[in-house]
């Protein structure tokens, strides 16, 4: 291989990197996005945050949307027809996250506010 063509392969590989990050990317802020949404709702239903309860009601918040997910894997593992299963695995799987950006939300404003 000539230097040329060492170059020319370098640069193109260096494209596919980039379309692969940008590929991933995207995908990932579409992601974000759903969990952005999540939260907004999450607060429309329950309050602002900080929430008049601790960590240990989180948890339980947390995995009561665990369990909602095992159910929707379930379904989808069993091949359940009548189930939805596609958009509740993808929607359980949010609130999850949402959850858990909520805990370390209210977590971290109440670590600031026990300095000041
Ligand atoms: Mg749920």
């Amino acid at each position: 291989m000539s230097e040329s063509e060492g170059k020319a392969e370098a640069l193109a590989d260096a494209i596919e990197h980039g379309r692969q990050a940008r590929r991933r990317l995207a995908e990932m802020r579409g992601i974000f996005k759903r969990i952005e949404t999540e939260r907004a709702s999450q607060d429309e239903k329950w309050g602002p945050l900080p929430r008049a309860h601790g960590m240990d009601k989180w948890l339980a918040i947390l995995m009561e949307e665990v369990g909602e997910l095992s159910q929707a894997v379930l379904q989808m593992e069993s091949h359940d027809k009548a189930g939805d299963w596609v958009a509740n695995f993808e929607k359980e799987a949010v609130q999850c996250m949402a959850v858990l950006v909520a805990m370390v939300q209210q977590f971290r404003r109440q670590r600031e506010e026990a300095k000041s």
